[in-house]
């Protein structure tokens, strides 16, 4: 489909229709946070924000989900299984939130198909929007996300000022344009060229970070002291992986409050905390805040490379701007590359 136009003075109208027909998720502000919550309408609705607070992840991979309940007095143990979600529209996503959920597609629809999370995945049109500013903090393009690109998106909108530019990636995009032809215009054929220009101070102003010869030191760095060095300051909050787009760990747990009727649920785990590998007997991998400091950047930039070909992060900014303690994934890369 040819790339089209929304003026924005009908973009909430757009949010209107589509929220009589789908589960619509939009970026909200609420005390001062922008945060994706479900909306009934446009209002209210912020698409001027730089990156929300907490990433959009929770709409595919729940902090906590309900996966079946049982009752053991049925004797046939019948379990009933949780509901699916309606059709939905994920609107306002930024580009690396975007390429973070790729990354989970590599998790959770591969050799094991995690079906919680492919149908939350399946029935949602992801309407993603270019980024025309940076955080201090963001870095995407080290992982080669681009502030203006969104592979993993149905529709990529680009504020040009008076209106979106709009283009349809997917057939589910092409889909959402045409249940709402009349708010949409053809472009007029300046909207490439507008949109390089309105995204360019957001790849001017983002930390310039490389990724060059990072992993392959990595590879050889299992016993280096830096793990020494840099857990020393961690507090093991876990901040840093829930506010993450691409952290993926959970644990599996039953509540049954003493009765025959109970649920399972699963809930996310964090590989800082140190029950997160503790073994029965007591066995523990991963005893101190050294080797769990250790895991979680090279899980993200060694093993997710090595398992599914792509680094494990994508440059969203959240854990520089949230570790209570500053220990944060750029540093770490730069000290990395100062290593000999
Ligand atoms: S490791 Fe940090 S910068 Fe990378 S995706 Fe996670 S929160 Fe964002
Ligand atoms: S690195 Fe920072 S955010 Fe993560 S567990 Fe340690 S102190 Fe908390």
């Amino acid at each position: 489909m040819a790339n089209k136009s929304i003026k924005k003075d009908q973009v909430k109208n757009l949010l209107d229709k589509l929220a009589q027909s789908n589960q619509l998720i939009a970026p909200i502000q609420s005390e001062g946070i922008t945060l994706f919550k479900p909306v009934k309408s446009g209002e209210g609705v912020v698409l001027d924000y730089q990156n929300a607070l907490v990433p959009p992840k929770d709409f595919f991979f729940p902090q906590s989900e309900k996966m079946f309940t049982y009752d053991i007095s049925d004797p046939s143990w019948a379990i009933t299984p949780v509901e699916g979600v309606p059709n939905r529209v994920l609107f306002g996503a930024r580009p690396c939130d975007v390429k973070s959920i790729l990354l989970l597609d590599k998790v959770f629809d591969a050799e094991f198909r995690d079906d919680y999370y492919l149908d939350k995945r399946n029935k949602t049109t992801i309407v993603a929007l270019s980024c025309n500013d940076a955080r201090h903090t963001c870095f995407c393009s080290a992982f080669g996300v681009s502030p203006g690109e969104a592979e993993g998106a149905d529709i990529l909108l680009t504020d040009l000022g008076d209106r979106y530019l709009a283009e349809v990636l997917t057939e589910k995009g092409e889909a959402l344009v045409s249940s709402c032809a009349n708010l949409f215009t053809d472009d007029d054929g300046k909207g490439p060229a507008a949109k390089e220009k309105a995204i360019a101070p957001a790849k001017d102003k983002q930390l310039q970070i490389s990724l060059e010869g990072v992993k392959e030191k990595l590879d050889n760095m299992f016993d280096h002291p830096i793990w020494d060095t840099e857990s020393l300051r961690c507090i093991g909050c876990g901040t840093c992986t829930f506010f993450c787009p691409t952290c993926h760990c959970f644990d599996i747990v039953d509540f049954n409050n003493q009765s025959s009727v109970g649920y399972r649920y699963r809930c996310a785990d964090s590989c800082q905390f140190a029950n997160f590998t503790r073994a029965a007997g007591g066995h523990q991998p991963r005893p101190s805040k050294k080797e769990r400091t250790r895991q979680r950047f090279m899980h993200k930039l060694r093993y997710f490379v090595d398992r599914y070909g792509d680094f494990g992060c994508v440059g969203c900014g959240r854990c520089l701007e949230k570790c209570p303690v500053n220990l944060d994934i750029a540093q770490i890369i730069n000290k990395v590359k100062e290593v000999d």
